[in-house]
């Protein structure tokens, strides 16, 4: 027998093609495929197994084993040399196979006179569906070559199988791992989402397999690894990976991987089979997919979502699509955006008729993202980890963000579970609803200011739909994080006067522009931050470059004419900053009566306590300030050095920690002794328990998420606060981590709604 040689292997996966494209039957095109392969390589036997949803593989097709076994043929999961093949998910070659230890005998395929076998698994996003192989009755060694060619067709047939080319009614290959699947998150925002899938970062289809023109897919992979490689640099100078929720660490991985050797020679043996540029990108992407999945390591699994990143860029770069995102594409009605991470900016992107529900992979609950989901009101959880693994667009899904569950392709007994609780929490929205206009008082008379945080238009309705006392907190910057160039002056007065006229005569709290750390204005260079979080932001921007305050200020003063303006200064670390900008406020004050225009009717300036330095400097800051927020988000983050967008230790310690407890004690003394109005507008305002404590702790006014406004509100009616603020005194003192469980207890003792 002569040794076994590879026909052109391009010629192959052209017939491969054109048999595939034939209008027969499913079985019929198998069947000839197998035939096709096995004169190819010159094989006496090619067979096709396919992964079962049981996890065993099924003989669908045969060239030179016993017809009769096909469909009959089933290898438990492990079973076999095919099993072992699917199981660790590489080509594997023997030359007596039979004398194999794992060789599992099937005497109804008649094997028994074939002594070489080749298998390769067939694979999608790095996990086995099928595996093909070849035998032959010599003992023999198939060279690196034919092992290549196997390999190549078996993408191709993936890629065939998964977009519908080969399934039939006959044969159904079951690529999912789970049919139906669950996966747990940490709350963001609540709600129930019935609805569909989009991958935030959809996931290029390759359509075009196989080449025209080898020299020509070379020399477009070699342009786009180029195209990639300034891309990945642009992003490290400009710094601006936070718009994308990356890291730096995140780009230092496809830095390195965009100049590893070993990719780059994969990518070149692949191309050099007859596949095209994306289909090269993909094959390789499945086999080191497949092999980091194997790993024991969770680091280096960790590392896939890096390699689907940078496989995911190139691919782009390949099609030729300008859509980074799936906010710009169409977008069912009901969506469930996944993503890995994400930035502020780029959820506001959706359109948010269309927005159910948000899923990460990874960030914090408080990061700017949550934040925004929140003020969006749509359910949102993080932390849900792998379901980017296991997830498709489009797949059906159910996010419970109260439970913290995601269910992927639910059964209908799930779908019937949540239709009940989607009618229950509507009869609660009903309940909050009706307390729209009953003032937030507790049982013994304390009456607490409600307030909306808000930071948009689409807020406005929120402050009716709510029946909030007013905006506490107005983020001015997500108008420029969600702008391409600067708000012109006109553009913020425009805003401003909207938000002022929608309000009427509840008060509404401007905050000045609070950039950096996480947000950030993909326009305006910066420039990258070891810490971003103890960086150039908010405040220390504001005052080295004023102009851009100062437009600002001009702005909120021209909007505010004749009506109450209330201008708040994030991030004070100093009294002096304080100063500084209140002199600066002056200026414009002074500037708008020289050119005649009318002034605000009263102007209050007021800081934001959100660094720990303030809490040693109450009285000076309380003294020059007309009115104060406690920014908690901010505040714990420094006091217990914990960032808040770093999922690993943002829930590290709690806010009811009695020591975050003291400090805002301590802050409420400050705020009696110098009559100054206080506020809290960290999310912690928005959750009952916690808005709780502060009003035991003395807070008369927080400001949160609209949706929070019902059920705080259900709270406050519920609440003896005096009987609370005694059981507080003796909590302050307490030597525990937190004090959440006294305070349940508390709560659920004397009947409060929390
Ligand atoms: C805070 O820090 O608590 C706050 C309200 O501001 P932001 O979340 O926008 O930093
Ligand atoms: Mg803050």
């Amino acid at each position: 027998m002569p040794a076994a040689s590879v026909g052109a292997p391009r010629q192959m996966l052209r017939r491969l093609r054109e048999v595939m494209a034939e209008h027969e039957s499913a079985q019929a095109r198998l069947d000839k495929v197998v035939v096709l392969i096995a004169s190819n390589i010159v094989a006496e036997v090619c067979s096709l197994y396919l992964r079962r949803r049981d996890g065993s593989l099924e003989l669908v097709a045969t060239e030179g084993l016993n017809p009769t076994s096909v469909h009959s043929t089933h290898l438990k999961p492990g079973e076999g040399l095919v099993g072992l093949v699917a199981e660790q998910a590489e080509p594997k070659q023997f030359a007596d196979a039979q004398h194999h230890p794992a060789f599992s005998y099937r005497p109804e395929t008649g094997e028994e006179i074939y002594h070489s076998f080749l298998g390769v698994p067939i694979l999608r996003g790095g996990h086995t569906v099928g595996v093909l192989t070849v035998q032959n009755r010599t003992m023999r060694q198939y060279g690196d070559e034919e092992v290549e060619a196997l390999q190549t067709t078996a993408m191709v047939l993936a890629e065939m199988l998964a977009s519908g080319g080969i399934v039939g009614e006959e044969v159904t290959a079951e690529t999912r791992r789970d049919a139906n699947a669950r996966f747990e998150g940490q709350l963001i925002s609540e709600g129930v989402a019935l609805g569909h899938v989009v991958l935030h970062e959809p996931r290029i289809v390759v359509t075009r397999l196989i080449a025209e023109d080898v020299e020509l897919e070379r020399r477009r992979l070699l342009q786009a690894i180029e195209d990639l490689t300034t891309q990945i640099d642009d992003m490290m100078e400009r710094g601006d990976m936070a718009r994308a929720g990356e890291h730096r660490e995140v780009l230092e991985a496809f830095r390195m991987f965009a100049h590893d050797h070993g990719w780059r020679r994969r990518l070149d043996e692949a191309l050099a089979t007859g596949l095209t540029a994306e289909a090269a990108v993909q094959r390789v992407r499945n086999d080191t997919r497949a092999r980091m999945l194997r790993m024991p390591d969770q680091r280096f699994r960790d590392r896939l979502h890096d390699i689907d990143d940078l496989s995911n860029r190139l691919l782009r770069l390949l099609s030729g699509s300008s859509a980074e995102t799936a906010a710009t594409g169409s977008l069912p009605d009901d969506a469930i955006v996944i993503a890995r991470t994400m930035g502020p900016a780029e959820l506001l992107d959706y359109d948010r008729q269309r927005l159910r529900g948000l899923v990460l992979e990874e960030g914090g609950a408080n990061s700017h993202v949550a934040i925004v989901a929140r003020a969006l009101g749509i359910a949102a959880i993080t932390q849900c980890k792998g379901v980017l693994e296991a997830v498709e667009a489009g797949d059906a899904a159910i996010l419970d963000a109260e439970g913290g569950e995601l269910h992927l392709r639910p059964t209908q007994e799930v779908i019937s579970a949540y239709a009940d609780k989607v009618r229950f929490r509507a009869r609660r929205q009903a309940q909050y609803e009706a307390l729209r206009n009953v003032p937030p008082v507790t049982l013994d008379n304390q009456r607490v200011g409600l307030h909306i945080n808000a930071g948009l238009l689409f807020d406005l309705p929120h402050l009716d739909q709510s029946g909030a006392d007013g905006i506490g907190l107005f983020r001015t910057e997500l108008q420029f994080m969600i702008s391409s160039t600067f708000p012109r002056l006109d553009q913020q007065t425009r805003l401003y006067k909207a938000i002022l006229d929608a309000a009427g005569d509840r008060p509404v709290v401007f905050r000045s522009l609070d950039v950096g750390g996480d947000k950030v204005i993909p326009y305006f260079r910066s420039g990258a931050e070891e810490n971003p979080a103890l960086g150039w932001r908010a405040i220390r921007m504001a005052l080295d470059r004023p102009a851009l305050f100062r437009t600002q200020i001009r702005a909120l003063l021209r909007a505010a004419q004749g009506r109450e303006l209330r201008i708040m200064l994030p991030m004070i670390s100093d009294v002096s900053e304080l100063r500084m900008a209140r002199s600066l406020i002056d200026r414009e004050v002074t500037l708008l009566k020289k050119h005649g225009r009318s002034e605000p009717k009263t102007l209050m300036v007021g800081a934001m306590i959100e660094v720990p330095a303030v809490l040693w400097q109450l009285d000076s800051v309380l003294t020059l300030a007309d009115f104060a927020s406690v920014g908690s988000n901010d505040l714990m983050q420094f006091l217990f050095a914990a960032d808040r967008g770093n999922a690993r230790v943002s829930d590290r310690f709690d806010s009811l920690h009695p020591a975050a407890l003291r400090a805002f004690r301590q802050i409420v003394l400050a705020a009696e002794k110098h009559d100054v109005p206080l506020t809290l507008c960290g999310e912690m305002a928005g959750k009952p328990l916690e808005a709780m404590a502060l009003i035991g702790l003395g807070f008369r006014s927080i400001s949160m998420a609209p949706a929070s406004v019902g059920p705080v509100k259900a709270m406050v009616l519920s609440l003896d606060a005096g009987n609370l603020k005694e059981k507080l005194e003796a909590l302050l003192e307490s030597k525990t981590t937190s004090v959440r469980e006294d305070l349940k207890r508390f709560a659920a003792e004397s009947g409060v709604q929390v």
